[in-house]
Formats: C-alpha cells, sequence, structure tokens
C-alpha cells in the first residue's frame, strides 16, 4: 500500500484495528469508541537537576480502553514518547490484554525524556513527580503501571512509594517492581521467556533444528537480552545482536553469555570481541531463519522490507513493522508473528504479579513460568487456528480476537 502522508504510529495501528473491527462487522458507534482512546492525560513534569536549573518535561497517560478490567501497561521514557506514540502503544495495550485473555483494559504512559541524559537522583525525582500528576487516575482497580522502554524495577519502587505516600503501602499499584518490594518472580525475563517459548513452536513448525537454526536479534535491552540468553539456552544459535549504537555477527554463533557480561561492563555491546561489527540496517537484512526485532517501532519499513532475507519474524518489540513493510512481507511470503502475541509474556506476568500483591503471597518462579507458558501458548494456538480458517495474516487473526473479546464485554457491560 503506498502511503502518501506520513501516518501517525496511531493511525497505523488504527488501520490494522479497522481491518478487523470491518470484517467483524462492528456496529459504527462500538467501531468508533474502541478506535480512540478513552481518557487522555497530559501532564507538566517539572524536574529541579542536580546543578539548580529547573527543567520541563511533558508526561502523559493514555487510557485506550477499559470495558474488560483496569487499565494496565507500562510508562517509557524515551525521547520519541509522544502524544501519538503513547496513543498507538495504550491501544496495542488493549488488544495484547484482551488475545491473552487476561482481566484487563489498556493503557500506557510516558515521558518525553531520554533517560540517559539523567543521574539516578534526577530520575528519580522526575519519577515522582509524574506520578503525583497521574496519581488520580492510578489504583489497583483502576490503573496499574509497569516498566516498559527506559524504565526498570527501579522506576516501578519509586512510582510505588510515591503513590503509597498518599494512599498508604500498595504493592498493586506497579508491576515489573523489585522482587524485594513485592515483584514477582520471573517478572524480569518474562517477555523474553514468552519469545523464547513461542520461538520453540515456530521452529517446530517450519521443521527447524535449533541447532542449525540462525537468529537475528535486534536491541539488547531488557527484552533483547533476555531474548538472547534464553533462545541460546534453548539450544538456538544467536548469529547477530545489536543495541542502539550497532551491533555484531558471528556465523558460527554468539556467546551470548559472554556478550551480556560485555555489555553488562560496556554498556554498549559495540567492540565485541566474539564477532564482527555491523550496523543495525545491516543486521536487519542478513541471511537468517528467524529476525526479532526486540527495541523501537518502525524499523522495518517499506524501504528495507524487500532485502529482508529472515523466514519468520517474531516482533518482540511493539510496532516495530510499518504497515506498507507489512503489505510487502505478506507478499514475499514472509509470516510475521504481531506484538501483541509475541510480547504479551511481560503483561502476562505482571498480571501474575498483580493477582500475588493483592493476595498477599508468592508464587514460585516455577509456576509463573509455568502458567505463563500455557497463557501465550493458547493464544498462540488460537491465532494460528483463526490465520488458517480464515485465510488471513496472524497480526490479522490477533487483532480480531482482541477486538471481538473487547466489542462482546462492551455489549455485555451495557453502559452505552
Ligand atoms: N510494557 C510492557 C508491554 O508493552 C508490559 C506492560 C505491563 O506489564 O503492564 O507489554
Amino acid at each position: 500500500m503506498a502511503t502518501a502522508t506520513k501516518l501517525s504510529p496511531f493511525d497505523e495501528v488504527n488501520l490494522v484495528y479497522d481491518r478487523a473491527a470491518e470484517r467483524l462487522g462492528l456496529p459504527d458507534g462500538v467501531r468508533e469508541m474502541l478506535r480512540r482512546s478513552w481518557r487522555e492525560l497530559q501532564v507538566q513534569v517539572p524536574v529541579r537537576m542536580d546543578d539548580g536549573r529547573i527543567e520541563v518535561y511533558t508526561g502523559y497517560r493514555i487510557q485506550h480502553n477499559g470495558a474488560r478490567g483496569p487499565y494496565k501497561g507500562g510508562v517509557r521514557y524515551h525521547l520519541q514518547a509522544d502524544l501519538e506514540e503513547i496513543r498507538a502503544l495504550a491501544s496495542l495495550m488493549t488488544w495484547k490484554t484482551a488475545l491473552m485473555d487476561l482481566p484487563y483494559g489498556g493503557a500506557k504512559g510516558g515521558v518525553q525524556v531520554d533517560p540517559n541524559q539523567l543521574s539516578m537522583a534526577e530520575l528519580n525525582r522526575l519519577t515522582r513527580r509524574y506520578t503525583l500528576n497521574i496519581e488520580h487516575l492510578l489504583a489497583p482497580n483502576r490503573d496499574i503501571p509497569a516498566p516498559d522502554m527506559g524504565t526498570n524495577a527501579q522506576t516501578m519502587a519509586w512510582m510505588m512509594d510515591a503513590y503509597g505516600q498518599l494512599h498508604g503501602h500498595s504493592p498493586a499499584i506497579v508491576t515489573g517492581k523489585p522482587v524485594e518490594l513485592g515483584g514477582s518472580l520471573g517478572r524480569e525475563a518474562a517477555t523474553g521467556r514468552g519469545v523464547a517459548y513461542l520461538l520453540s513452536a515456530t521452529a517446530k513448525d517450519l521443521n527447524l533444528d535449533p541447532k542449525d537454526s540462525r537468529i537475528v536479534v535486534q536491541g539488547f535491552g531488557n527484552v533483547g537480552s533476555w531474548t538472547c540468553r534464553l533462545v541460546s539456552d534453548q539450544g538456538f544459535k544467536v548469529i547477530a545482536a545489536s543495541g542502539v549504537r550497532g551491533g555484531v555477527y558471528n556465523a558460527n554463533g554468539l556467546d551470548v553469555q559472554a556478550l551480556r557480561d560485555y555489555q553488562t561492563i560496556s554498556r554498549t555491546v559495540v567492540g565485541f570481541p566474539g564477532g564482527e561489527a555491523i550496523t543495525n540496517a545491516e543486521l536487519l537484512e542478513l541471511e537468517c531463519d528467524v529476525l526479532i526485532p526486540a527495541a523501537i517501532d518502525n524499523v522495518i519499513t517499506g524501504a528495507n522490507a524487500p532485502k529482508v532475507k529472515a523466514k519468520i519474524i517474531l516482533e518482540a518489540a511493539n510496532h516495530p513493522i510499518t504497515p506498507e513493510a507489512d503489505d510487502i512481507l505478506e507478499d514475499r511470503g514472509i509470516p510475521v508473528l504481531p506484538d501483541i502475541l509475541v510480547n504479551a509474556g511481560g503483561v502476562i506476568v505482571s498480571y501474575f504479579e498483580w493477582t500475588q500483591n493483592l493476595q498477599e503471597f508468592r508464587w514460585e518462579e516455577e509456576r509463573v513460568n509455568q502458567e505463563l507458558h500455557k497463557i501465550i501458548m493458547r493464544a498462540y494456538d488460537e491465532v494460528r487456528e483463526r490465520a488458517s480458517s480464515q485465510r488471513i495474516t496472524y497480526r490479522e487473526a490477533a487483532f480480531e480476537i482482541g477486538v471481538q473479546r473487547v466489542a462482546h464485554a462492551v455489549e455485555l457491560r451495557g453502559f452505552v
């Protein structure tokens, strides 16, 4: 599809949503309700910097849909975290939680900031101010934030503490917390673990023997690095991986543990001695079996989609493929397992964390991983079944399942 004017990320997600709504025959009013966000809050986030200056950032919390339960979704600290980006990510959360059949709606938050430029003390103050400014939208039965790009367990500890100063100790207000403060065992690895489970299933379907496989992973943050580690533990061969500044390639397979150690010390994968240097653009075009974009959005576009050589793509990042690229990949017969399926491990274990907090109980990690496997594999089977019976793409099938569940909840509630 040729897109003359550049679509916003929210428009791009809605192209897929509209197709699903159309095929499901949703009435116009419901269709419009589910397309738009329910509530959008933009706040000023002034921060006293270490040198005494005041820097003023912009923050958001967008609640896309709450028909199936409390709003759920991460908080992103990134320079591109603007209104349209957060809207897109909030709606993806609605379809993701519905596809996983979790009792949640969808939301996303963010602050437009480069967290690498701030000290720990500045990040702590920024997180507290942001939390206080959106606090009236939050509650364990209303809206539960979690980590996303640029945020982590420490950020969640600060959010919980800031919220607790007003409302008393409330661990269920955020998920992805440090384990010492009520976080769930297995939460940090959960998104990567979900990707690894799906890779195993996909490999069986493709008759791909893990030891002969060539896996390429873009992104070496929480999701990318855990994915590399867990898939190599399963015997798959990761031949290339990259971070923001570039990557490394080794046709015989990277030593993933050594790469993780190198990254911990150097804060980059660039310069890792166990492989050759490669750019992020080159990495996406490598000859490989499975390509796993696990970094930012819009990395596979109309320009590079014709050059992708993978047999299948697993979207570990949110929205890494533009609609134009999606069409090109479909024409070329390269299947794509979509973000709302592939990266759902994080929110699934967030759900377990929240239930553990509400019950004031802790699960063993083994139980967390088993239940994660059950939920993500059930969704995978449902998506595959629908895609093959309806002759549609995995993305179309995943959206249809999610949209149908949310539309049904709206109808059952009878609030309009
Ligand atoms: N930020 C993650 C996502 O995009 C996790 C959200 C959550 O755990 O609520 O799915």
